[in-house]
Parts: C-alpha cells; structure tokens; sequence
C-alpha cells in the first residue's frame, strides 16, 4: 500500500553536502517526494519532534546538534515507504547500520548519523504535521508509478 513517510536531512547531512546523495537514493529507489523545505530548528520544535527522548542521557546533546544548523524536511511517498526508507537509512549507530545504507555508507557516530526517518505510521502522521501544512503535501502522478507497485 502507498503510504508517506517523513524524513529530515540533519545539519551534519547538510553540512558535509549529503543533501544530494541522500535525495537521490530514495529517488531512484522509486520513491516519489512530494514534499520540501530547509529550516533551522528551533528549540521548541526539536523537542516536539523528540519528545520521547526526554530524559536519556543524550537528549541534551540531540537537541543541541539539531538545532546547530540546517535541515532538510521531506515527505516521501510510496508502496511501504516507512518500512522502507527506515531500511535504507539503517541502523542508529553508524558503527552498527548495515553496509549500503546511508549511515553505514557515509557516517561514523551514533548521534551524527546523517538522517531521520520515520518509523511507524502514526510517527509518520505525528512528524509531517510538525513541520508541513496538509496544502504543502503536493499530490501528483508519475510516469513510472506503474513499474513501482
Ligand atoms: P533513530 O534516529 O534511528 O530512530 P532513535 O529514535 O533511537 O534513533 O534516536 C533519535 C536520535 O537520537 C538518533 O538518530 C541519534 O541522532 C540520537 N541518539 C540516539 N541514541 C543515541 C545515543 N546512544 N548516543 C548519542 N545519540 C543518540
Ligand atoms: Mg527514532
């Protein structure tokens, strides 16, 4: 079943200029975006998208390193997508993720690991609504959907 799923580029991605190669992965995957924007966090924000977090050892520093710079916010759409992109993202700690995925690929840390994806259904609907409007999600067909399911 096609469903959205909402992923961040974090400000190491975008600081070590993995914008591109992160977007194309899931692209040429067949995954359809229909979504995008680039934000700064602000602290209120961030502890809306990690809320659940809150009181581990790491929170503080999470916040911090998210706030720092930049981010790229995405909605991607397609058959499984969250199961999906969650693969392709791999593991939390880069050390961990296996080879191929984008933190094994290209991430050395268990914080600075590059991307967030969503990872159930309703994170997906809970993260999307922090950060786009339902008119901002851009509900389109491709010409390729047909070899993609
Ligand atoms: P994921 O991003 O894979 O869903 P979690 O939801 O467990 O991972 O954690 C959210 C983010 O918090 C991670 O992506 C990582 O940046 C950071 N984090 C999680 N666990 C640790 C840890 N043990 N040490 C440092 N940072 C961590
Ligand atoms: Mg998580």
């Amino acid at each position: 079943m096609s469903e959205r799923t909402f992923v961040m580029i974090k400000p190491d991605g975008v600081g070590r200029r993995l914008i591109g190669d992160c977007v194309q992965r899931l692209e040429k995957r067949g995954l359809k975006l229909v979504a995008v924007k680039m934000r700064i966090l602000s602290r209120e924000m961030a502890e809306r998208h990690y809320g659940e977090h809150e009181g581990k050892p790491y929170y503080e520093p999470l916040l911090t390193f998210i706030t720092s710079g930049p981010v790229v916010l995405m909605v991607w759409e397609g058959v499984d997508a969250i199961a999906q992109v969650r693969k392709m993202i791999g593991a939390t700690n880069a050390f961990q993720a296996d080879t191929g995925t984008i933190r094994s690929d290209w991430a050395m840390s268990n914080r600075y690991n590059l991307v967030h994806a969503s990872d159930a259904q309703d994170t997906a609907r809970r993260e999307m609504d922090i950060y786009f409007d339902e008119h901002e999600l851009v509900t389109y067909s491709m010409p390729d959907e047909h070899w993609l399911k």
